[in-house]
Formats: C-alpha cells, sequence, structure tokens
C-alpha cells in the first residue's frame, strides 16, 4: 500500500486540499502509509500556502473544493496532477472489489440498496464515497470487505483516472450542476468516466429507459446489463401488467411488497438487483434471486427520501425533505397513490413551480405555501391552477404549517413534505427540517 501511495505523489508531498471528513481521512491514511503530507484548508488559518501546493508531487482535491479555487488553480498552474480521495483510497486498495455508482438521480438509494442486497447474500459489504464514509477511511481500518460499494459523483470521477469498478451503474443522466459546469455535455462527459477503464470483460449497468445514458454507452467495451420500466427485453424489467418486477427471465417481487414509494423506486431496485445479479454470479439461480428478493423487503427507505414516518389516524405523513429542487418534489408527488396534501416551502432556489402543475393537478389535494418563498409559489401556482387545488400560504412557523396539514388531512390521505426549496430559511439544513417534520408528525 505505501508504495502505491508513494508513487502517487512521485516521491513529493501530497497536498490534501479542503480538511472535510474525506479530506481528514485522505491525510491520515497517507500519514499512515509514511507519505509526506500537506493538509491545507481555506476555513484554517494561515490559510492555503500556494507556493507548497505548486510544488506538491500531487494534490488531493475534496469534493466540496470548486476546481476554479486558488489552491486548485496554483496546482494547475505549476502542473502539479490533481487527484481525488477516491483515487487515493483505490490506490491503496487495489484488490478490494467494488461496485461503483453514478448517475443524476437515485445514487444514494441505489447504493444502499446494492449494499443492503450483498448483505442479504451473505457478503461482507460497506457502502462508500459520496453516500458518507470516505473510501480512505475504509482504506485505514484493517479489516476489508468482500465488496465495497462507492457513490461517485461527476466532481469525483473528473479526478480519478484508475477507476474500474467490477460492475458499473449508470442510473440516469439529467441536466444539474450548471453552476460548476460549463455546458450539459461537459457534465455528462464526466459521468461516463466512470468507464474510463473498461475492458472487454467489464460489466455494466444502464437505464434502457434513458437515451442519453444508452447513446453515450453503446459503444463501450465490456457487457451491458440493462433495466427497464418496461422493455420486456432487459434483464430487469417492471411488468406492469402484472405489477412484477423481474429479474433474469422470472418474477422476482410483487411491486406492492416494495417498501419503498414511487416508479423512480421501482427503477431504482431494478437497478440495485441487477447489480448484485451481475456482480455476484453464484446468485443467478432461483434461490439466489429468492434472496435478492427478501433484501428488497427488508430495505428501510432512506431518511429524508420519500421516508414513510408514520401513520397516524389513517394519515401517512411521507418526509422527502431531501427533495430540495423542483424535479424531485415533483418525482416525489408523481409517487403518491393517495389524495396528496403537499407542503412546498422554504427558501426559493430560482426554477419556476409551475414546473409542478402536472403533478399538483393529478395528485394534490391542496398545497401548503411556507417560508421565504410562500408568496413565489403562490404567484406561481394559484392562476394556473385556476382553483382546481387550492393554495393555503401560511408563514414561516413549521409547527403551524403541521398543524394546519393535520387538520385538512382525512384518513386515506398523504402528508407530504417535498418541499422543492432549501432549508435555510427555517432549519439549519435538510435533515434538521426532516427530523422536526417526523417529530411533529408523530406528535412528539
Ligand atoms: P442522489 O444520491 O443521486 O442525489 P437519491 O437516491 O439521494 O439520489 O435521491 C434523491 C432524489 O432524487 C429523490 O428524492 C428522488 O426525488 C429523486 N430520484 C431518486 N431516484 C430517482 C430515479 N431513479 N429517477 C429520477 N429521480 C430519482
Amino acid at each position: 500500500m505505501s508504495d502505491a501511495l508513494r508513487a502517487l505523489a512521485a516521491g513529493g508531498e501530497v497536498a490534501v486540499i479542503g480538511l472535510g471528513a474525506s479530506g481528514r481521512a485522505a491525510v491520515q491514511l497517507l500519514e499512515a502509509a509514511g507519505v509526506p503530507v500537506y493538509g491545507s484548508d481555506a476555513k484554517i488559518a494561515p490559510g492555503h500556502d500556494l507556493a507548497r501546493i505548486a510544488r506538491a508531487g500531487v494534490v488531493v482535491a475534496s469534493p466540496g473544493v470548486p476546481p476554479d479555487a486558488p489552491p486548485l488553480a496554483a496546482a494547475k498552474a505549476a502542473g502539479v496532477p490533481i487527484v481525488s480521495e477516491i483515487e487515493v483510497a483505490l490506490r491503496a486498495m487495489p484488490d478490494v472489489p467494488y461496485i461503483g455508482i453514478t448517475g443524476t438521480n437515485g445514487k444514494t438509494t441505489v447504493t444502499a440498496l446494492i449494499a443492503h442486497l450483498l448483505r442479504a447474500l451473505g457478503r461482507k459489504t460497506i457502502e462508500a464515497g459520496n453516500i458518507g464514509t470516505p473510501l480512505t477511511a475504509i482504506a485505514l481500518g484493517g479489516d476489508k470487505p468482500e465488496w465495497m460499494v462507492v457513490e461517485l459523483s461527476s466532481f469525483q470521477l473528473h479526478d480519478t483516472p484508475s477507476v474500474a469498478p467490477q460492475v458499473a451503474v449508470l442510473t440516469n443522466l439529467a441536466p444539474d450542476h450548471l453552476d460548476r459546469y460549463h455546458s450539459l455535455d461537459e457534465y455528462y462527459g464526466d459521468k461516463q468516466l466512470l468507464f474510463r477503464n473498461a475492458s472487454s470483460s467489464s460489466h455494466r449497468v444502464v437505464n434502457a429507459d434513458d437515451a442519453e445514458v444508452m447513446r453515450r454507452t453503446q459503444a463501450l467495451p465490456g457487457v451491458p446489463h440493462r433495466f427497464s420500466l418496461k422493455d420486456s427485453h432487459a434483464e430487469a424489467w417492471y411488468d406492469a401488467s402484472h405489477a412484477m418486477l423481474m429479474l433474469g427471465g422470472a418474477p422476482l417481487l410483487e411491486r406492492h411488497l416494495l417498501p419503498l414509494l414511487g416508479d423512480h423506486n421501482v427503477a431504482n431496485a431494478l437497478c440495485a438487483a441487477l447489480a448484485v445479479w451481475v456482480a455476484d454470479p453464484t446468485c443467478q439461480t432461483a434461490a439466489g434471486r429468492a434472496k435478492i428478493a427478501a433484501g428488497l423487503l427488508s430495505f428501510h427507505a432512506i431518511p429524508h427520501r420519500l421516508e414513510p414516518v408514520g401513520e397516524v389516524d389513517g394519515v401517512l405523513w411521507v418526509n422527502d425533505s431531501k427533495a430540495t429542487n423542483i424535479g424531485a418534489a415533483r418525482t416525489a408527488l408523481e409517487g403518491m397513490t393517495r389524495p396528496t396534501v403537499l407542503l412546498l416551502g422554504g427558501r426559493h432556489k430560482g426554477e419556476a413551480y409551475t414546473a409542478m402543475l402536472d403533478a399538483v393537478r393529478q395528485h394534490a389535494k391542496v398545497v401548503l405555501a411556507y417560508g421565504e418563498a410562500a408568496a413565489t409559489i403562490e404567484a406561481d401556482l394559484v392562476g394556473a391552477l385556476g382553483g382546481a387545488v387550492p393554495v393555503e400560504r401560511l408563514g414561516s412557523s413549521f409547527e403551524q404549517v403541521i398543524s394546519r396539514a393535520r387538520a385538512l388531512a382525512a384518513p386515506g390521505d398523504v402528508v407530504l413534505l417535498a418541499p422543492a426549496c432549501s432549508s435555510y430559511d427555517m432549519f439549519k439544513n435538510y435533515e434538521e427540517r426532516g427530523a422536526t417534520f417526523r417529530r411533529l408528525a408523530l406528535g412528539q
């Protein structure tokens, strides 16, 4: 391990830029390997030593540091290679097999599902990367897992030259992150780097319903495995006429048994089941399929992602506090099969709420607009809805929002927090908003 890490720095010092959880774990790993390290963070006095960074053998950039930040610009100007913390970890663990997941939406859900399913098959598995635990922290631990399941953002992929997962998973591609990319092509291009080392023996799991995904992956070397919500020729697909998830040519699980809400989660479940099916060929039997089905059954929604927090007096309360943009809120609303009291609000992020109109008409019985964005939401929706769905404007007391929702919801309804806004006007972050929703919903 030490040799591989020393080689990464070409015998020089490694400059780690950004000392969040992953930056700190990278520093620790490099120090443990005896590699000279300079850790630098803009928030920690006296700031970055740009001259020292320019002399480094390699720079390790944390995902949160923008590519044009002074330390990275200094590295680039001096010709110092820049890599991600993931690259450092992969160099340190060349023998641990992993599944790499990227895409615009569903990464975290698919990553957590795959890890859960591999455990259900009896495999010692750790999920890491963008999902929480830094990959270098796993490299530091003595006891290596049989499998790692690694969520990879486009930024991480950009700087991970040796990425070569046993199974590469691309969930979907949609416009995002245009604040950090000059063009969509550039963003999609970074996602595509998941396949940069693909060979004829590589396996990939791809979304057959996503034309952009198929277009960008069709010419790659390796074996494609497709999942689809409609195509019966795909290896994993959803047979809507029988409400059945299918895998490897046979029924996997009845849809109503899947403990996750929404069509997009059917796609996520198919994607994860297929990834595991491909990763571990010993499970490609009826018994293996049954274990995968049992794994799906015992999966719990990830907190704040369409998470059912409880049924109170016949009303189901669903926490999708992570839905901080309009697309995510719309997806959540489209997943509701009961009349829905929709809580929409927080700090406005700039997109027009009219993009949700169809979903609101189809699924919402009332919209409660609250927080800083309340007036904008009201202005966008009221006229366009023409009274078809009432929109009530409330203030910035979350207690009041919840008690109004409780009063409006009848048995059989859902109260859905899918705010389409950031939480920062009223909360520290989306986790605090979701936790408050749960507490108040359950009357605690
Ligand atoms: P990511 O890690 O890629 O941000 P998550 O699994 O955390 O994805 O899900 C975030 C949000 O993205 C969800 O709340 C949902 O609204 C939306 N989403 C999840 N999976 C999909 C999917 N397969 N297709 C479209 N949207 C999805």
